[in-house]
């Protein structure tokens, strides 16, 4: 049975090749293929530089797919002959007219009104070059619509981030531009807005009045692998705090949009952005701090330290990790902290999201040791467990009189997690059927950029050494004393 919003596009993967297409977009296309919210009527012509062949390339998603999903051979079959390879240098415009070309007769073949998705699954550099080549070639003069999809990172700092979106913006209007944040696919980042938009128990309570401080940790196991070069030049700040950090930020603070429009949203979200205090270069360790990890064991295996890992410096001053504490001078969140972390080479991985909420005026209970209760959380869990919990005072059984911490659990884990989309799948359909409200507009890039600039020219120029910490660990000492300067602890500890 067809869906009324089934779209009908071509996808051109430039970077057909390389890693993300084979371990996301392959697998999350045939997803969206194999539950009916694509139908028959799609193409998807894979670029790049490699001398293969429509057969090679269908072998490859073949195996991606068959790497993620058990399926049947038939519906796989029918499914890869929708894929075709061009093998070329994207540099170059002669090439883009025989993509051209092979649009033209693809849309004919699979009856596509000339909708046409530009994927950049390639390194940023190349991204100006492929939009504007795209355009001078005649290939965006489409009959229905295109859309270009950018990964990140989206630019260096804000002059990089501009020039880019300048490039881009000869060839696309900023309508049909979606940046990928691939948070802003994740189930429970998007179940942010429902939690609080929907429910009548936690919007009156969403302020300054009510909540003490929020805290959003997203942590990784992993050291940096075989992305040292990379991250060399980006460090945790840019890596993770510019896009996905500020972007929970933004969703955990913005005021109710009118309505649920691309527009409302996203303008809600850039209000929060404008009212983010900047932290200027010589208050910046008073806000932030960075760290490194150092050698450690994980489960019992000797781990290096960044400076000894593939492509790294040795003398390194990159940092992996940053905690930072942002304020947000609006009339909501005036005076509540919003702390962040990030990290890699961290004890797990996990992003989390923690609400404290403020003491009630009179106290007449006391926990355990005469100390006084626990303060009332929301956490919200976003990866890899799904969920929510919220940390309550109940009375402890017994004639003590006593409160005890009572956790309500709401967990995703026991959901048929088959027909939950995976970030990728939910963002790609959403750009097929023009849904940009996941995606990151470009004031929402420049007013990040802008903030995370002023924390990086602060560092370029603060005395204070890196602190290492230990691979396992939650991070150095110091993010800790950020929070225990202000009379807070990072959440969960361990005895609630
Ligand atoms: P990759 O290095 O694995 O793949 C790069 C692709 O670009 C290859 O197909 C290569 O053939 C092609 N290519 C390079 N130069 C070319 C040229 N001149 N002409 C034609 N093709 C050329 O990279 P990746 O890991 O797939 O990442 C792609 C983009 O996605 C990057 O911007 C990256 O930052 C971003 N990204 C990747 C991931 C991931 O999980 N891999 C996650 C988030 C963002």
């Amino acid at each position: 049975m067809k869906i009324p919003d089934q779209p009908k596009t071509s996808i051109v993967i430039f970077g057909a090749t390389g890693d993300l297409a084979k371990r996301k977009l392959f697998p999350s296309i045939f997803n969206l293929y194999r539950k009916g919210n694509i139908s028959e009527e799609f193409a998807v012509v894979g670029v790049a530089r490699r001398p293969w062949t429509n057969e090679v390339l269908r072998e490859k998603v073949c195996e991606a797919v068959t790497d993620v999903f058990d399926v049947e051979q038939d519906k796989l079959d029918r499914f890869v002959n929708h894929f075709n390879y061009l093998p070329f240098d994207v540099t170059g415009k002669e090439s883009y007219h025989e993509l051209k070309k092979q649009l033209t007769q693809l849309e004919g073949d699979y009856n596509i009104p000339g909708n046409r998705i530009f994927y950049m699954a390639m390194a940023p550099e190349f991204f100006g070059t492929i939009a504007s080549n795209l355009k001078s070639e005649g290939v965006t003069e489409a009959n229905g619509w295109t859309r270009l999809v950018i990964e990140k990172p989206f630019g260096h700092d804000l002059s990089s981030a501009k020039k880019l979106n300048e490039d881009i913006r000869e060839a696309f209007n900023e309508d049909d531009i979606y940046r990928i944040d691939h948070y802003l696919g994740k189930e429970m980042v998007q179940n942010i807005e429902v939690i609080r938009f929907a429910n009548a128990m936690f919007e009156p309570l969403w302020n300054n009045r009510y909540i003490s401080n929020i805290q959003i940790t997203s942590s990784e196991a992993l050291g940096v692998e075989d992305r040292g070069g990379y991250y060399e030049t980006s460090g945790a700040l840019r890596d993770m705090v510019q896009n996905h950090m500020l972007q929970m930020v933004s969703l955990l603070a913005m005021d109710p949009p009118i309505r649920l429009s691309t527009d409302e949203i996203r303008s809600e979200k850039i209000k929060v952005l404008r009212a983010l205090r900047m932290v200027n270069g010589e208050e910046v360790d008073n806000y932030f701090v960075r760290g490194q990890y150092g050698p450690g064991i994980i489960r019992g295996n000797e781990v290096p330290g960044y400076r000894s890992e593939k492509n790294v410096d040795p003398n390194s001053k990159t940092e992996t990790f940053v905690a930072g504490k942002l304020l947000i001078d609006n009339h909501r969140w005036a005076g509540v902290p919003f702390y962040i972390r990030t990290g890699k080479r961290m004890g797990l991985k996990s992003t989390k999201i923690v609400i404290q909420f403020k003491e009630l005026p009179l106290n007449l209970y006391f926990n355990k040791n005469q100390k006084k209760i626990h303060p009332n959380i929301l956490i919200i869990h976003i990866q890899p467990d799904e969920g929510i919990s919220l940390v309550l005072n109940g009375k402890k059984v017994g004639p003590s009189g006593e409160t005890t911490p009572v956790q309500l659990d709401y967990s995703n884990d026991g959901i048929d997690t088959v027909n939950t989309p995976e970030a990728y799948e939910r963002l790609l359909l959403d750009c097929m059927l023009g849904d940009a409200a996941n995606f990151t507009h470009w004031d929402e890039v420049e007013l990040s950029w802008t903030y995370v600039d002023e924390i990086s020219k602060g560092w370029v120029t603060s005395t204070k050494q890196i602190p290492l910490y230990d691979s396992g660990s939650m991070g150095p000492k110091e993010a800790d004393d950020l929070l225990g300067k202000d009379g807070f602890q990072w959440w969960p500890i361990k005895e609630v």
